[in-house]
């Protein structure tokens, strides 16, 4: 209250994509009872039981079916690890933001946070463990390591567009992707966009938005223009990945609220526009010793960093056994819309290692000394005197990072951690961490087992039961090991070759959450119970499912109600014209009516797209109250009927005058 607060809130992630609060004042009423009757006053109050817990009506929260309205009760209890923070509010009231997770009645996951801060447990664990059993400690005493925590930072694009003309797209207001619009001639063919100077008006919403930031907490450290026009990039200072979650989230919200304020609008779908890139959010992550060391830090001599290649080989081992819950955990309807379509990595989970590393492994594999990599040519790149002679004395030299990048990998490492890059930029990260978390996790016990194992009797391994088992591993997970063009055609057959899984629409994705392999691993490690995947599964099939049919609607109306009348004025205009021209002569006539008929099949062809689209949004209502069946009844045949559709507008797009086409063109809206 000292710092303004007069309403709290429990502030939590249900499985809607974004996060929920309710407020309550400090407010309570007071009853005096005298001779004189009874004196009511207003006072302030927060009890403890406030502060732990609260049960917001959850009956409008997806749950998957883990519960039915009668039974709708869920609690909201806080979650310590996560800071407190205040956001003003108008007319002073600013409200205090009490982060916690949702549960159930019966303490089933309901959000996104559990299942997240158990996923973190089960690496604390299994870390620990392994980190201790190769770094032994005397009999009786403490155990070196105690925790490890999952570090994550969030490279968040978006768009930043005109909040007027916004306004006046159903297709971003509704859906937040224009479905329909042809490119403008220039786009992004020059390149000239990516980290060019940052427009005023979108600096003055990034600088406000991480001034905002700042005050709640969150480290926004980098700002730069992406390659689409109008598209930016900002990311934060890494932190412990459940805060770094919460902090993502506010960001969003920020930025949202900013952009608001300053007469922008910004869009965080992964394909707002159709022919420029779309968004994605960069997942930085790794793991750190309760004394903050970075365990993915290969040190100067990976190759005899036992530890560091214990770890490494643990990440790739879970890549290897789970690239398709990866697969999962990104899967969303927008995000097909950005996934393969060359700006952003594959459908096909593949990890990245870079030329140092991968000699590394290969060399431990083959059981060969190292290339030596730590020889000055290889590490810094000359620039004074080099080709043709030209003498640049005035630059430095400078180190080259041997983790070189490859921007086409979905799961890159980037010099001391991994990039999870397949993540959508609409999505809470909390989903694809807790997977990677998880995945992680089971890998590291089964390479703790596979030391125990080989080092038999002994207390602790030595330095070649270690050896033994990161080959094993290396060995075992190469398949998943791609340093090539992720872009290209070549690595789907390649990657078809090996085995990897290409799981191509997001209800097949949905679906690999139900796998055997998969759900036994999850359960095992008690991050998931069988029945909240199930609800999960169900939650994600249905989501999909809605969205689809949420554009199908969209724009079957904006269609039928907005371009097909314009287009209809335009015609009609033209008739009058031709009519009036034909009294002067047949001639004079001509070139109206060659526009005229130029567009009757365009409009035929939009008039049977709008009606396939009717009739598809029809049969999908037939398809039963079956999430699994909508989900792929709207990917295999309404999601079609949306593509012809706007085939079939863009086309009329391009012939009808400009004046009454009836809703703001990509040109418009893609530059300030
Ligand atoms: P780039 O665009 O080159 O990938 P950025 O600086 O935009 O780099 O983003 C890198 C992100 O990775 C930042 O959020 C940074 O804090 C984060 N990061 C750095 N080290 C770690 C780490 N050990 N664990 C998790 N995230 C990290
Ligand atoms: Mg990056």
């Amino acid at each position: 209250m000292d710092r303004g607060a007069t309403h709290f809130t429990h502030w939590f992630q249900p499985q809607t994509g974004s996060t929920a609060e309710k407020h309550d004042a400090f407010l309570s009423l007071k009853s005096n009872f005298s001779p004189n009757g009874e004196e009511v006053t207003a006072i302030d109050a927060f009890s403890g039981s406030q502060l732990l817990q609260a049960e917001p009506d959850a009956s409008s929260f997806p749950s998957g079916g883990m519960r039915t309205t009668f039974e709708a009760r869920g609690y909201t209890v806080w979650d310590t690890t996560s800071p407190m923070f205040i956001q003003e509010g108008p007319h002073g009231t600013s409200v205090l933001y009490i982060p916690s997770v949702f549960i159930s009645y019966n303490g089933d996951a309901l959000d996104e946070k559990t299942v997240l801060l158990r996923s973190t447990s089960a690496i604390s664990k299994a870390c620990s463990e392994l980190l201790n059993l190769i770094d032994p400690v005397p009999v009786g005493a403490q155990p070196k390591v105690s925790h490890v925590y999952t570090t994550l930072g969030t490279e968040q694009e978006y768009f930043l567009i005109d909040r007027s003309l916004y306004s006046l797209r159903p297709d971003l207001k509704h859906t937040g992707r224009t479905l329909v619009g042809n490119l403008p001639p220039k786009h992004q063919q020059m390149d000239d966009h990516y980290f060019g100077r940052v427009p005023s008006k979108v600096m003055a919403t990034m600088s406000e938005a991480e001034l905002e930031l700042f005050r709640l907490g969150v480290p926004i450290k980098t700002r730069h223009n992406e390659v689409a026009p109008q598209q930016f990039e900002c990311a934060p200072i890494f932190e412990e990945a459940s805060l770094a979650v919460d902090h993502n989230l506010l960001t969003m919200d920020v930025l949202h609220k900013v952009a608001h304020k300053n007469k922008l609008k910004v869009l965080f779908h992964e394909k707002p526009f159709k022919g420029v890139n779309g968004s994605g959010k960069h997942c930085n992550w790794s793991m750190s010793t309760d004394r903050g060391e970075n365990l993915l830090d290969p040190t100067v001599k990976p190759e005899t960093n036992y530890r560091f290649m214990l770890v490494l080989v643990s990440v790739l081992h879970a890549v290897q056994q789970y690239s398709g819950l990866l697969r999962t955990s990104i899967a969303s309807s927008s995000n097909e819309h950005r996934l393969g379509a060359c700006e952003a990595p594959p459908m096909i989970i593949s990890a990245f290692l870079g030329e140092h590393l991968t000699e590394v492994l290969n060399s431990v594999e083959e059981g060969r000394p190292i290339k030596n990599f730590s020889v000055p040519e290889i590490q810094s790149i000359k620039l004074g005197g080099t080709v043709l002679d030209v003498k640049v004395a005035s630059l430095p030299s400078i180190t080259r990072d041997l983790t070189d990048r490859n921007r086409t990998s979905p799961f890159a490492f980037t010099g001391n951690k991994f990039e999870f890059r397949a993540v959508g930029s609409k999505q809470s990260p909390a989903f694809p961490v807790t997977i990677l978390n998880a995945a992680v996790a089971s890998a590291i016990q089964d390479v703790t087992a596979a030391l125990r194992e080989q080092m038999g009797d002994k207390p602790y391994p030595s330095d070649a039961d270690k050896v033994a088992v990161i080959k094993k591993f290396i060995g075992s997970s190469k398949a998943v090991r791609f340093e090539g063009d992720g872009y290209s055609d070549a690595w789907i057959h390649e990657a078809e070759r090996r085995g990897l899984p290409n799981i191509k629409t997001s209800p097949e994705a949905f679906e690999q959450l139900l796998n055997p392999h998969h759900s036994n691993m999850l359960t095992k490690l008690g991050i998931f119970t069988q029945s909240e995947l199930q609800s999960r599964h169900m939650i994600l099939q249905e989501r999909y499912a809605k969205d689809i049919l949420v554009e199908a609607n969209t724009l079957s109306t904006l269609l039928s109600s907005q371009i097909l009348p314009s287009v209809f004025e335009y015609r009609g205009s033209l008739a009058q014209n031709v009519n009036a021209l034909k009294e002067i002569s047949a001639d004079d006539a001509a070139p109206e009516l060659a526009t005229l008929k130029a567009l009757t099949p365009a409009v035929k062809d939009l008039q049977a797209a709008i009606a396939k689209l009717d009739k598809t949004i029809h049969d999908m209502h037939q398809v039963g109250d079956d999430a699994v069946a909508e989900a792929k009844f709207a990917c295999a045949h309404v999601l079609p009927a949306i593509n012809v559709a706007r085939a079939a507008a863009d086309k009329l797009e391009i012939l009808t005058a400009d004046k009454y086409y009836p809703i703001p063109h990509y040109s418009e809206l893609l530059w300030f």
